[in-house]
């Protein structure tokens, strides 16, 4: 049998782990004892769910005969397709698939909430508020999922509705793929009083007399301050300009037999779960069609598709691939099917919502 050594047990790695346990020998290199449901943050971090509905032991996320090994990958080694932990043992496999993910910087001793440790002192901080000035947002640079300052805006604002609530885009205007979402976005926020600074870029952070200071030299005051870092892969030898790993986009190839799969590639998308999910189905595909012979190679095309809150009662459907984009709603539906995806997720990382998930896509992209 062959073998998969799969370094990262988040999302992707854990759907490809799956979708290929029982075909090849598979080894997840994983230190997490608990796995996050990252989108589930903001509704953490506003108090809509504790951490029992976003964490699900990783164990239980992997199927019997994935081997799962509870150890930090500290070097790899793509020729061999091989990867050490840091307790000095390798792994080798005829497959490496690297879906680390991506790693805040720490910058201006801002940390970002993409782990729960960290979304726990946001919490802490949102549920007892020492003033209801919230300043939102993120530096510049590639950040996870671009609607979440948005979406925490709103559901800080539904909780706290005469709070002061704005959020900070460094951007001047959004990448073309976000126009839609970004558009959205900023009419509701507009609806709801809250200010929006485009184009702010932060040069100067003062936790102690809490202010935020622009590099044009524009000064914003905070009670608190919720601020997403950039991500990078913590395999910088490794990585490109962007500070992820350079890929083919359409196969997700680094290099023979080794692939690089969501957040940690450069692919020219926005940082999704659901963009590692399908780039995981993708590289599945792949694999088999090598080991087995009976089916053809397939192309990621960027595709992703996420509901996300939209303001504190509404949601929206974001649909994108490599050329294009669109925004559905908001309606209150895709609000309920945001919430509903709590539970569903971890269905999804066998492969268990696809039966919906696939011709629900196709009809977005269709429509
Ligand atoms: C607040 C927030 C809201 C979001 N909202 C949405 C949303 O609405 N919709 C959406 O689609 N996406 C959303 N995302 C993004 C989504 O969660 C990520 O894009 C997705 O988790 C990426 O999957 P991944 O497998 O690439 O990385 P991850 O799921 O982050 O998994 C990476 C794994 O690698 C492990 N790892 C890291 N370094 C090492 C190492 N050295 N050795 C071994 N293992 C290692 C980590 O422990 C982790 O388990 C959101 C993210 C955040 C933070």
């Amino acid at each position: 049998m062959k073998r998969l050594v799969v370094v990262g047990g988040g999302n992707a790695g854990t759907l490809i782990a799956n979708l290929l346990a029982g075909k090849l020998e598979i080894t997840v290199i994983e230190p997490n004892e608990y796995h996050t449901y990252q989108p589930g943050l903001v509704d953490y971090i506003t108090g809509e769910v504790d951490e029992t509905k976003i964490q699900m032991p990783t164990r239980s996320l992997l199927k019997p005969s994935v081997k799962w090994v509870r150890a930090k990958a500290t070097k790899i080694i793509p020729e061999d397709r091989a990867v050490v932990t840091e307790d000095g043992k390798t792994y080798e496999g005829d497959y490496l698939v690297i879906a680390t993910g991506g790693q805040n910087k720490h910058i201006y001793n801002l940390k970002g909430y993409h782990g729960i440790d960290d979304s726990k002192v946001i919490r802490n901080e949102v549920l007892n508020p020492r003033g209801k000035n919230f300043v939102i947002g993120s530096l510049p640079g590639i950040i996870k999922c671009p609607a979440a300052p948005w979406e925490l805006s709103f559901l800080i604002k539904r909780k706290y509705p005469s709070a002061n609530v704005s959020v900070i885009v460094p951007a001047k205007q959004p990448p073309p793929l976000q126009v839609p979402m970004s558009n959205m976005f900023n009419k509701k926020a507009n609806e709801l009083g809250i200010k929006v600074y485009k184009g702010f870029v932060i040069e100067e952070v003062n936790h102690n007399e809490r202010y935020v200071v622009s590099t044009e030299g524009d000064k914003i005051t905070f009670d608190h301050l919720i601020i997403d870092t950039p991500i990078s892969t913590n395999f910088t030898e490794f990585a490109d300009r962007s500070g992820l790993i350079p890929v083919d986009k359409s196969t997700l190839v680094y290099r023979d037999g080794v692939f690089v799969v969501g957040d940690a590639n450069n692919t020219p998308t926005p940082k999704t779960g659901a963009a590692a999910h399908f780039q995981a189905e993708v590289v599945v595909n792949n694999i088999l069609a090598e080991i087995e012979g009976n089916r053809s190679k397939e192309s990621y095309d960027g595709t992703a598709m996420c509901a996300v809150y939209s303001g504190p009662n509404e949601g929206m459907l974001v649909w994108l691939n490599y050329e294009k984009s669109k925004a559905l709603g908001p309606t209150s539906i895709y609000r309920y099917m945001k919430k509903a995806f709590t539970s569903l997720y971890w269905a999804s990382l066998s492969g268990g919502v696809d039966f919906v998930l696939k011709p629900l896509v196709e009809s977005v992209r269709k429509n």
